[in-house]
């Protein structure tokens, strides 16, 4: 099983058909593609002596080059290690030392960077910029005629976490776990078909990268924008030039796109499907979406360690607003895909009737196979057979998970739990309020305090007391912030998540040891 087939069969089937955009440029169609795959891993190979099961690192901004690289790779059996682009360079030097990568490819943004602080314990041997002559050389010359025989559970992507809480940890993700989650996507998230593209405004080292692979699998289109990320008006033009647009986002990111959507007057004509995940989307968020750019959307839910394969909110789920569980479900993030089982269980593992909060469990053939080089981490979080996600929720009878906040999120306030994203979503049925998020501030008498940072929309005047009312209309009193601090936005990662932990130290709270 080589990831590698499913380009070589898209190439043979779909060989003239367009593959890869700049923007709107067609730069190759998918025989072009297949032919530069084969070339770069047969370069990779003999001319860098790169054996199979090798390392490769992609330090690298959205870029046409990431697909052919990828491929290219796993035609010549390597394993990549794609780094988030916005990591600083000595955060990149530590994976590439930890995977053992032996080479690396970069973008003109982030290569300087790293050439300037060569690494003294790694075994990288070069660092190769995608715009330069030496990689161009790497396209010119023989072709590998097959991809590398590989086993269903060897190495195809090493994918760091992002590591909130110590060293970023390198999550071995299998060629079986992508085949399956390309299967999964196209059973459970958006059935594809060869006239689709993927546009891809979120980073691809991560799930917008992941989430080509479907798309090459059934030979559609694939659009990296100009920008290199994310700019809402862009990719709106994008999709109306292209048709049937199909991207990942994080749910701060819809919001982005959904509020540039409403001002330009648009429905977002040309986008197939937003698939949303990644962090929690809030019911007035997505309610909001589907009022605007109307039946476009699909919810998954993943982690690195079950790459974008444990459960998945349909289309037709979200459109169905008639059914009597439609609130609860809109706040769900749906059923398990097909592949993926999925339990929630108290802290030794033993299952909770259903409605209970305890930690979501999921067992499949898109789980990792550990982490590498740290058995103590793998065997804390496989046990089993079963993955430990560390994020709490419950199911319904009718299989549904709504997520509750990661463990470490869980506020206790004079002995009650309070779950902040509940809190959270009670205060963002105030019109004026455009992002919020709940945290705990250590307090010698109750042991915690709620505390809400609000960014209003702008142009609007925000007061405690009208957010302590709109509290008051819909949770508990014993839930409500007892302290509001208004700034004009969020602190968010690269892939738009918001940073707790900051919103923590910013508070001089000492941040809880996870458990
Ligand atoms: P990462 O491994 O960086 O992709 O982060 C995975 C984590 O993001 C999960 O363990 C969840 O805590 C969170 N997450 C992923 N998808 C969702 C979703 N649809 N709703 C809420 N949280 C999510």
């Amino acid at each position: 099983m080589n990831l590698a087939h499913l380009l070589q069969r898209s190439a043979r089937t779909f060989g003239h058909r367009p593959a890869v955009f700049l923007g709107e440029r067609l730069l190759h169609d998918y025989a072009t593609l297949a032919d530069r795959a084969a070339t770069l891993g047969q370069a990779l190979r003999a001319r860098h002596g790169l054996q199979p099961g090798d390392r490769v690192g992609l330090f690298m901004s959205n870029h046409p080059a990431v697909l052919e690289i990828l491929f290219g790779c796993w035609w010549a059996g390597l394993a990549v290690v794609p780094i988030n682009p916005k990591l600083h360079a000595q955060e990149a030097h530590y994976i590439l030392a930890h995977s053992g990568a032996a080479l690396a490819f970069v973008t003109d943004d982030n290569g300087p960077g790293l050439a300037a602080r060569p690494p003294q314990d790694s075994a990288l041997r070069a660092i190769i910029s995608v715009t330069q002559d030496a990689y161009a050389s790497l396209l010119s010359g023989q072709a590998l005629s097959a991809p590398e025989s590989r086993g269903p559970d060897d190495l195809a992507w090493l994918f760091y976490t992002s590591g909130t809480t110590g060293r970023p940890k390198g999550v071995m993700i299998t060629h079986r776990n992508l085949m399956t989650m390309v299967l999964c996507y196209l059973a459970d998230v958006d059935a594809a078909r060869p006239q689709d593209a993927a546009l891809y405004a979120a980073p691809m080292s991560h799930g917008a990268g992941l989430y080509g692979l479907p798309l090459v699998a059934v030979g559609g289109r694939h659009i990296v924008p100009a920008s290199g990320g994310f700019d809402a008006a862009e990719v709106l033009h994008l999709a109306r030039h292209h048709g049937n647009v199909c991207m990942f986002a994080a749910p701060t990111i819809v919001k982005r796109l959904v509020d540039q959507a409403e001002a330009q007057g648009e429905d977002g004509t040309g986008l197939k499907t937003i698939v949303y995940g990644g962090g929690p989307m809030y019911v007035e968020d997505i309610q909001r979406a589907l009022r605007v750019m109307g039946p476009r959307f699909v919810q998954i839910y993943g982690q690195g360690e079950a790459p974008m394969t444990i459960t998945a909110l349909s289309r037709a789920h979200l459109m169905d607003s008639a059914h009597p569980q439609y609130a609860e479900r809109i706040g769900s993030v749906g059923v398990a895909q097909t592949a993926a089982l999925v339990r929630v269980t108290d802290a030794e593992g033993r299952d909770l009737p259903l409605g209970e909060v305890g930690e979501v469990l999921t067992r499949g053939d898109a789980v990792m196979a550990g982490y590498w080089r740290d058995p103590e981490a793998t065997s804390r979080a496989l046990r089993d057979g079963w993955l430990f996600t560390g994020d709490m929720g419950q199911l319904d009878a009718h299989g549904f998970l709504t997520l509750r906040d990661r463990s470490k999120d869980l506020i206790i306030s004079g002995g009650s739990n309070i779950y902040p994203r509940e809190v959270e979503e009670a205060l963002l049925r105030h019109p004026g309020v455009a992002e919020v998020s709940v945290v705990g501030e250590p307090d010698p008498e109750w042991g915690e305090n709620v505390v809400a940072f609000v960014a209003p929309r702008p142009g609007t005047a925000l007061s405690a007391s009208e957010l302590d009312a709109t509290c008051q209309a819909h949770i508990a009193r014993f839930k409500r912030p007892k302290r509001y601090v208004f700034v004009e936005a969020l602190p968010k990662n690269h892939y738009g998540k918001v940073l707790k932990t900051e919103l923590r130290e910013r508070l001089g709270a000492a941040v809880r040891p996870q458990p």
